[in-house]
C-alpha cells in the first residue's frame, strides 16, 4: 500500500475535452429531487429558481442558492465550484509553465521542456502512427505457449512489457514503518471495480460502453477486423469476469478492516508456491530488478489462487487478450493524434465531463504526471510564497495545540487511552506546501532529447518510467525516510498519512478563495483552518486509530476503549447509510472516516473560535457553506456515491447540525430539517 493519503477531496476528474452526450435513457425516470434529507443540490439542474431554501431546513442550499442559479460548469471539467476553482487555476498554471517559459535554465526546467515540446509535436507523432503499439501488440501476438507467456512476463524488462497480470511495487510495511516490503497486488480492470461483474452499476455501463467504441476503433486501426475487435474485447472481459469473484470490491477496500486482510506477509518458499506457473518472484527480480527479499506481502491471497487456476495453455487467447486491450488502453494518449483524441473521448464519456478544453491544458497535466519533480520544482518557484509556508505552518501548530483539549474532553475514553492519544497527536509531523529539502527529488540521472534535437516521445517515457523504477529499487534496501513527499507539491489536495503519522498541505491546495494572506479570522478558520482540523482528525478515524504514533499498524487503545470508539463509529455510519441523494439512490457504506474528520475538524476550529473576541460566527459557518460549493454532471456524482468523501452539501449540513454553537446562532429548532437532538449526533470526537 503506497503512502496512505486519507485524503479531503477526490482529485480533480480528468481534464479533457468533447464528448458526445450518452444515453441517459436507463434513467429517464428517475426523479432526481427527492433526496433525503436534503435536495441532492450537487446535480446539475436539480436547483431552479422555485427550489425552496430556508437556513434551518437546507442552510447549505440557502447560503449557496443565489450562486447556484449562476454557476455554469466550464468546457472541459464535470463539476465547479469554490474549490474546483482553486484546482482549475492549477492546470492553467501547470500549462503556462510550458507556454510562457521559453528559457529554462535548470537541468529539471529542461527535461520537462523536452517532454512537453515531445508531446506537442504531431508531425513526429503522426508520421509515428500506431507503429509503436503495433510492435508491442504483435510480440503478444507471438506468444504461443504458456511457457513463452512465463518467459515474457518474468524475463522480459518490465519497460517493454505491454501489461502485466499483477502490479508489483514496494510498499511500506504495516507492522513496520521503516522497512519496505515487496507487494503482489491484483491488476486492472476494464471496468474499475471488481463488483461490476456482478452487478452492473450505471457508470459501469457507461464505462462499458466507452471502452467498447474505443477498443474497437484501436483494434481495427492496429489491423484487426472488426469481428476480431469485438472477439478480442469479450475474450478480455471473460477473462477479468472469472477473476473479479475472487478479487477484493472496491467499497470493501474502504471498509477499515480492509488493511489487516489484505497484510498478509509471504516468505520466499511460501509465495513460490502461492504463485504456481505465474512468474512473480522471476518478475520482481529479472523484470524489475530487486534483490531477492525474504518476506513478501500478498495483498489478495485469493485472487492470485484464481489467476493461477487460469493460467493454462486452453485460456491463453483470452489471457493475451487481457494483456492487449489493457496495453491499448495504457498507451493510446501517446500515440498520433486520431489515438489521442479517441482516448480523450472515452475518458470524456466516462468522467461526464463537458464541452472541449485544449491540448495544451490536457498534455500539460501529462507531462506534470510524468515528471512529477521537475514540474513541482518550476511550479512552486513560480507561484508559492515563503511567507505562506511559514504562515500556514503555525497555523497547524495552533490547531495540534488545540487538539489536546478535544483528546482530554472525550468522555467514552479511559486516562490510559487518552494518554496514549495525547502521545500520537505530539508525535504528528507535518508537510507544508513543498518539501524544505529539494536535493532528494533531483533528476541528474534522467537525460529528454527535444523534438528539436530528434527525440522521441515513446521512447522519453520508456526512459522515464525506467529511471523511476531504478530510484524504487534504490530506495528499497533502505531504512524508510520520514517526511518523504510522495506526491508532489502541485497537488491538489491535502492528507494524513497514517503510517507516516503526519499532515500533508499541498502547495497547490492552499491558494485563492481556499487559503490567501488576506482573508478575516472567518474565513481562515472555515477553509484551510477546517481542512488542517480534518487531516488532523484522520489520525483518529476508523483507519487512523489502527495505528500508533509510530506509525505501525498497532493497537494501541485498551479494548474497552476501542469498544466504545467502534460502537461510536457505526452510529455514524447509520446515520450517514439513512441519507438519500434521491429515491432509491444508496451511498456506498465507507463514508465514516471523512464524516468523522469533518466533524472533528469543525470542533476543533469551534474551540478556537471561542478564544477570538468578536468572532463573527455567521460569517464563519457560511463561509463554510461556500467553501463546499459544488456543482456536477450526473456521472461525477456517481463518483462520490462509492467515494469516501460525501457529497458537498453533506459535508456542509451534516457536520453543521452536530453543534451547538451552529444550531443556536440560527435558533434551529425540533422539526426544522438541520435540527438534530442531542441524543442523535454521531460526531465521535
Ligand atoms: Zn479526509
Amino acid at each position: 500500500m503506497k503512502k496512505l493519503l486519507a485524503v479531503i477531496l477526490m482529485i480533480l476528474l480528468a481534464l479533457e475535452c468533447y464528448l458526445p452526450a450518452f444515453a441517459e435513457d436507463s434513467s429517464a425516470q428517475i426523479d432526481y429531487t427527492t433526496g433525503t434529507p436534503w435536495l441532492c443540490s450537487y446535480l446539475d439542474g436539480n436547483v431552479t429558481a422555485d427550489t425552496k431554501a430556508e437556513l434551518s431546513d437546507d442552510f447549505y442550499l440557502a447560503c449557496n442558492k443565489e450562486k447556484y442559479l449562476n454557476l455554469k460548469i466550464p468546457e472541459g471539467y464535470s463539476r465547479y465550484g469554490t474549490q474546483i476553482a482553486v484546482a482549475i487555476q492549477l492546470d492553467e498554471d501547470i500549462r503556462n509553465l510550458f507556454t510562457s517559459q521559453s528559457n529554462a535554465e535548470s537541468h529539471d526546467a529542461q527535461l520537462a521542456l523536452n517532454l512537453y515540446s515531445l508531446y506537442m509535436d504531431w508531425d513526429s507523432r503522426n508520421a509515428l502512427g500506431i507503429a509503436p503499439l503495433k510492435e508491442m501488440t504483435d510480440r503478444v501476438e507471438a506468444i504461443d505457449s504458456i511457457e513463452a507467456l512465463s518467459e515474457y512476463l518474468g524475463n522480459t524488462p518490465l519497460e517493454d512489457q505491454l501489461f502485466c497480470l499483477y502490479s508489483l511495487r514496494q510498499t511500506i510495511d504495516l507492522d513496520d514503518s521503516s522497512s519496505n516490503i515487496l507487494t503482489v497486488n491484483v491488476s486492472g480492470l476494464t471496468l474499475s471495480d471488481a463488483a461490476e461483474y456482478q452487478q452492473i452499476t450505471s457508470l459501469g455501463k457507461v464505462r462499458k460502453e466507452a471502452n467498447e467504441v474505443f477498443l474497437s476503433r484501436m483494434l481495427e486501426k492496429l489491423g484487426y477486423s472488426q469481428e476480431e475487435a469485438a472477439k478480442k474485447i469479450d475474450n478480455c472481459l471473460s477473462f477479468e469476469a472469472q477473476l473479479a469473484p475472487a478479487m477484493i470490491p472496491a467499497a470493501d477496500k474502504k471498509k477499515p478492516d480492509y488493511m489487516q486482510k489484505t497484510n498478509n506477509h509471504y516468505t520466499r518458499q511460501q509465495l513460490l508456491e502461492a504463485q504456481g506457473n505465474v512468474p512473480l518472484i522471476a518478475a520482481f527480480e529479472k523484470a524489475i530488478g530487486y534483490p531477492e527479499a525474504e518476506t513478501y506481502l500478498l495483498a489478495e491471497p485469493e485472487w492470485l489462487a484464481k489467476l493461477n487456476s487460469l493460467y493454462t495453455q486452453e485460456n491463453l487467447p483470452l489471457i493475451r487478450d487481457y494483456i492487449i486491450v489493457h496495453g491499448i488502453l495504457a498507451n493510446a494518449s501517446s500515440l498520433d493524434r486520431e489515438c489521442f483524441d479517441w482516448m480523450k473521448e472515452r475518458s470524456n464519456t466516462i468522467n461526464g465531463v463537458v464541452g472541449q478544453s485544449p491540448d495544451e491544458l490536457f498534455i500539460s497535466e501529462s507531462v506534470a504526471d510524468e515528471l512529477k519533480w521537475p514540474v513541482a520544482r518550476l511550479y512552486c518557484e513560480t507561484y508559492l510564497s515563503r511567507n505562506d509556508k511559514d504562515r500556514i505552518s503555525d497555523l497547524i501548530d495552533e490547531i495540534i495545540s488545540e487538539y489536546h483539549g478535544i483528546i482530554e474532553e472525550a468522555d467514552f475514553l479511559t486516562e490510559e487511552t487518552k494518554a496514549a492519544a495525547i502521545e500520537k497527536l505530539e508525535a504528528i509531523s507535518k508537510n507544508v506546501l513543498w518539501p524544505d529539502d529539494w536535493s532528494k527529488y533531483g533528476s541528474e540521472d534522467l537525460e529528454i532529447k527535444s523534438a528539436a534535437e530528434g527525440g522521441s516521445l515513446w521512447e522519453a517515457k520508456k526512459d522515464i518510467f525506467r529511471t523511476n523504477l531504478n530510484r524504487e529499487i534504490e530506495k528499497y534496501s533502505k531504512p524508510v525516510e520520514k517526511g518523504e513527499w510522495d506526491e508532489t507539491p502541485n497537488t491538489f489536495n491535502c492528507g494524513y498519512s497514517a503510517q507516516d503519522n503526519s499532515i500533508w498541505i499541498f502547495g497547490a491546495f492552499a491558494r485563492g478563495e481556499i487559503y490567501n494572506a488576506d482573508m478575516s479570522i472567518e474565513d481562515l478558520y472555515a477553509r484551510l483552518g477546517l481542512v488542517i482540523g480534518h487531516e488532523l482528525s484522520h489520525a483518529f478515524d476508523s483507519i487512523g486509530a489502527q495505528f500508533d504514533k509510530d506509525g505501525n499498524m498497532k493497537q494501541w487503545w485498551t479494548d474497552e476503549d476501542l469498544a466504545a470508539f467502534r460502537e461510536r463509529n457505526e452510529k455514524l455510519n447509520a446515520y450517514i447509510s439513512a441519507m438519500h441523494p434521491w429515491e432509491g439512490q444508496d451511498f456506498a457504506e465507507n463514508k465514516t472516516g471523512e464524516v468523522c474528520a469533518d466533524m472533528g475538524g469543525m470542533k476543533c476550529m469551534l474551540r478556537m473560535a471561542a478564544k477570538k473576541d468578536g468572532f463573527d460566527y455567521d460569517r464563519f459557518f457560511r463561509s463554510f457553506a461556500d467553501l463546499w460549493l459544488e456543482k456536477g454532471t450526473l456521472n461525477s456524482t456517481y463518483y462520490y456515491f462509492d467515494d469516501e468523501h460525501p457529497l458537498p452539501y453533506l459535508r456542509t449540513n451534516c457536520t453543521l447540525q452536530q453543534f451547538d454553537e451552529f444550531l443556536d446562532l440560527y435558533g434551529i429548532k425540533e422539526g426544522d430539517t438541520m435540527y438534530l437532538a442531542p441524543e442523535n449526533r454521531v460526531n465521535i470526537w
